[in-house]
Formats: C-alpha cells, sequence, structure tokens
C-alpha cells in the first residue's frame, strides 16, 4: 500500500511518502536501542516529566492534530477531538500513576524463607525496543496507548503506523521529541507491512504491539514466535448488543447508535450484533432504526456530520460486499444498505440495520468494519448467550438489563475481554483493555498493560546480602 494521504470524503491524494530505505532503517534501529541503554536508566520522575510536557504540548495541538486526523482517514472532527483530548488524559494518568503501578514488590519473608533467601524483591524492569504496529482508525489513541506506558516503563519504541496515517504518524514522532525524551526513544518508521518481517527479527527488537486485523496479526505473531518475543494482540471484534426486558429500552437503543457508528462504524469495539429479546425485539427494532435512519451522513470537518466516509475505497467494498452477501441470503435491510447518492465522490455509506440474519450468512462470522448492525431475534436469556459468544471474536460485549441475575449469568458467560452493563463499550486508561478469542491476548491500559512490556524480575538475596 502507498504510503500517503488520502482524504476519504473526496478520494483526493493530498500527499505521498517514500518509504525508508533499509540504510534508513538500520539507522532508526541503532538510535532505539542507543536510546534504550540511556532511558532504562532514568528515573519515574524524568519520565514523568516529559510526558506531561508530551500532554501539554498535544493538547496545545489539539485543533491542528484532530484535523489532520480527520483529514487522512475520515472521523468526524468532534471526534477526532475527543480522541486527541483522551490521549492528554492517558499520557498525564501514566505519568502519574507509573511509578507506583511499577513499585517493587516485596513477597512476605515467611513465604520465602525455605528457598534459602533473606528476602526477595519482584522488580518490573523495561524489556527494550518494542515494536508497535498500528492501525488507522483511532490513529492517535492507538499509538498513545500503548507509547505512554512503554516509555514510563522505561522502553523504547518503534512505530510502524497504517500507511494512509503518516502525518498523524510523524506529528507523534514529533511530539516525543519536543516534550524532551531523548533521539530516539519513539521513533516512526514510515515503511510498508512487508518491511516488518525484517525488523521484527532484528535482535534489537525486544517485543512487538499489534493492533489490526486478524490476518496481520497472524502474521507478526507468527515471526515472533519463530524469534521467541513477547507480543501483545489486539484484533478484530464483532461485539455483541445483548437488550433484555428489563432494559431502559429507549436509552439502550439510543446508546445503540452510538455504539454502532462511532468512527463511521470502524471500531473494533464497536457494537456490531444487537441480540434482542423477543419481547421488546419489535420496539427496540423501531426505535434503533428510526435513529440510525435519521443520522446525518457527510463531510466530517462539518460539525453537524454524524458519520463521514469510511477511511478507504476496498474498506467500503469489503462493507458493500458483508451487506450484499446477507441480503442475497435473506436479510432485510431495515434501512440503508447502499451508497448515499447525495455524495458521489468519497467513500460513504448508509448507516443500515439488517433483520434476519442467520448463520449460513458471512456477516454472522465477520467484522462488519463500518455503520451497518444486525438485528437477532431470541426467545430467552440462554438463546442470547448462545448468539453472542457464537462468533470466533471476543472483544468485548454489552449487557442492556436491571435483573442482578442476568446481569450475574452474563458476567460469568459471556466470551470476551469486557461486560459492559447498560452503557457501551469504552477504552479507559485506568481499566484494563483487550480481547479473548480471535480478538488477540494480552492487555492494554491500567497496571495491567504497563507490566505486559516488563521483565518481571526476581532478586532473591541470601542470607549473606
Ligand atoms: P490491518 O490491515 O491489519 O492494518 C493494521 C496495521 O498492520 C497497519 O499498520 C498495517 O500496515 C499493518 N499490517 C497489515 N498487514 C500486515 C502484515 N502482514 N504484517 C505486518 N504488518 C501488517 O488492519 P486495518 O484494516 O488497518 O484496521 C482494522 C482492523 O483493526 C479491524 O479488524 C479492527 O477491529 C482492528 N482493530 C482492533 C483494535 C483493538 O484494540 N482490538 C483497535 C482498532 C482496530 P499497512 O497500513 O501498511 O498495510
Amino acid at each position: 500500500m502507498a504510503i500517503a494521504t488520502v482524504n476519504p470524503a473526496t478520494g483526493e491524494t493530498l500527499k505521498t511518502f517514500d518509504p525508508l530505505n533499509a540504510g534508513e532503517i538500520e539507522d532508526h534501529l541503532v538510535r532505539a536501542e542507543q536510546a534504550f541503554q540511556e532511558h532504562r536508566t532514568t528515573t519515574f520522575g524524568y519520565r514523568s516529566e516529559r510526558l506531561l510536557a508530551a500532554a501539554d504540548l498535544l493538547e496545545a495541538d489539539l485543533d491542528s492534530i484532530s484535523r489532520t486526523m480527520t483529514t487522512e482517514m475520515g472521523k468526524p472532527l468532534a471526534q477526532a477531538r475527543a480522541e486527541a483530548k483522551k490521549c492528554v488524559k492517558t499520557m498525564r494518568w501514566y505519568a502519574h500513576h507509573a511509578e507506583e503501578l511499577l513499585a517493587d514488590e516485596h513477597p512476605d519473608p515467611a513465604d520465602v524463607t525455605d528457598s534459602g533467601a533473606a528476602r526477595a524483591v519482584v522488580r518490573y524492569r523495561p524489556l527494550g525496543t518494542v515494536l508497535a504496529v498500528m492501525p488507522w482508525n483511532f490513529p492517535l489513541w492507538q499509538v498513545v496507548r500503548f507509547a505512554a506506558p512503554a516509555l514510563m516503563a522505561g522502553n523504547t519504541g518503534l512505530l510502524k503506523h497504517a500507511s494512509n496515517v503518516p502525518q498523524t504518524a510523524l506529528y507523534i514522532e514529533e511530539l516525543f521529541r519536543r516534550a524532551g525524551f531523548a533521539e530516539g526513544c519513539f521513533q516512526t518508521l514510515l515503511i510498508g507491512a512487508r518491511a516488518v518481517e525484517d525488523i521484527l527479527r532484528d535482535p534489537r527488537i525486544a517485543a512487538a504491539t499489534l493492533t489490526g486485523s486478524e490476518p496481520a496479526g497472524r502474521s507478526v505473531a507468527s515471526i515472533a514466535g519463530d524469534e521467541v518475543k513477547k507480543t501483545v494482540l489486539e484484533l478484530g471484534g464483532s461485539d455483541p448488543y445483548v437488550v433484555l426486558p428489563s432494559a431502559d429500552l429507549d436509552k439502550a437503543a439510543s446508546v445503540a447508535v452510538t455504539a454502532r457508528v462511532q468512527n463511521n462504524g470502524q471500531s473494533c469495539i464497536a457494537a456490531k450484533r444487537f441480540i434482542v429479546h423477543t419481547d421488546v425485539y419489535d420496539d427496540f427494532a423501531a426505535r434503533f432504526t428510526e435513529r440510525m435512519s435519521a443520522l446525518t451522513v457527510g463531510d466530517p470537518m462539518d460539525e453537524h456530520t454524524d458519520v463521514g466516509p469510511l477511511a478507504s475505497e476496498q474498506g467500503r467494498s469489503d462493507l458493500e460486499e458483508l451487506v450484499d452477501d446477507a441480503v442475497h441470503r435473506g436479510a432485510t435491510a431495515l434501512c440503508g444498505g447502499r451508497r448515499p447518492p447525495e455524495h458521489p465522490a468519497g467513500w460513504f455509506y448508509e448507516p443500515t440495520v439488517l433483520s434476519g440474519i442467520d448463520p449460513a450468512m458471512r456477516i454472522h462470522h465477520e467484522e462488519a468494519f463500518g455503520p451497518v448492525a444486525s438485528l437477532y431475534r431470541v426467545a430467552d436469556l440462554d438463546e442470547a448467550v448462545t448468539v453472542a459468544n457464537d462468533s470466533p471474536f471476543g472483544l468485548s460485549s454489552n449487557a442492556w438489563t436491571r435483573d442482578p441475575d442476568e446481569q450475574a449469568r452474563l458476567a460469568r458467560d459471556l466470551q470476551a475481554g469486557g461486560v459492559f452493563f447498560n452503557g457501551m463499550t469504552a477504552s479507559h486508561p485506568g481499566l484494563p483493555f483487550g480481547g479473548a478469542k480471535r480478538s488477540g491476548y494480552g492487555r492494554e491500559l491500567s497496571g495491567h498493560g504497563i507490566k505486559e512490556f516488563c521483565n518481571m524480575t526476581t532478586l532473591w538475596y541470601g542470607p549473606e546480602s
């Protein structure tokens, strides 16, 4: 894929970039390794000062970087601003919490004396340079939620960002440099996906984190496995959104719209499969469809736009194929199901609600990465759980019920990295984020995320120490 900024609202190529050559990649690796040897010895206070400076700089740049994101991948401008604000908050969160999260642990001496130790300490040390392969859909957030904890832990980072967000990728490198992190602590590599393998195999790379599609995750994980390097994978999702009779139906329908179409429907944790109890199905379907039909599709720079274009022409074709396959096999489009005729340029697609989904349809098992919702009618809680779990993915899940017994059952049985009750899935710096099944493994954010790229070291002190 060419490394270029192509405006998805118009299809116009605005800027192209040459990928780095082998010599330039080598220079980046040398700088990353040198920077790690220095950075790993710095104090939490030193790192925190710089991360807080990065947060302040990003806050000052909020408007311009939001416009860059919207130009490169088409999310509505207000959502780009919200994304940048969340990055500021997360940088500050890790700047304030990392030292405490990675503090030495002191096992009770009574528990370890039979190992011969007078005492023992568990210390979290950095691993080295981490290669981050990132997607375009939250072009700032995906990187910051890796970079903030990685830098605070004393690691250095190399970013291979998606080829369609090069200006955002370069901005992030510059941001950390301006904030005072030493040369080489965080670098952007403008490279295509094919260049990843050699870099990942390089001994100067300690570990990798990938957020993206399942094929990309499988490829990076198998190379890293071959090299015995740690990976974290955040892959696709097709999150269930279960609605049961005790729910506040109007609220459930209203939140369902946001949960499905935020980021133009291109969010891994978007609710994609709406599984509704038969007693409230017709009511929910009517309210949800009415709201989906009323959304304003258009220029993402316009403050009144709810849904902008898909990020790429290929992404729209993939989505169209899923919808066409479902309709061909008997699903009904309650709204949408086509390109909006009033937006012939750019890669727009109408918010769409499909009913009558069955397991023979591709959309039942595949991720719909765009503003397309699948509706399921279920007879009871058992069937809701069965349908919710009938997916290769297990990223997050949503459940609307005010019944504590139903909540307990869903908390126990939904196969996902999160269960959000009476609300929609959202990431937060203080809560672990990640998936089960083919949605990946490992966790980002919170104390769990920062420890993923640490060498948990046992320090054992004999009686003479
Ligand atoms: P993608 O094609 O997998 O791209 C993601 C990144 O991986 C890009 O930097 C891409 O580079 C690179 N890449 C692609 N194939 C690769 C390979 N074989 N080896 C190494 N790198 C490779 O994914 P996408 O379509 O851009 O993003 C959408 C997907 O990401 C969806 O499935 C979505 O659910 C998932 N996602 C998951 C999360 C989460 O937290 N779980 C968050 C956001 C998105 P190029 O751009 O150069 O191809």
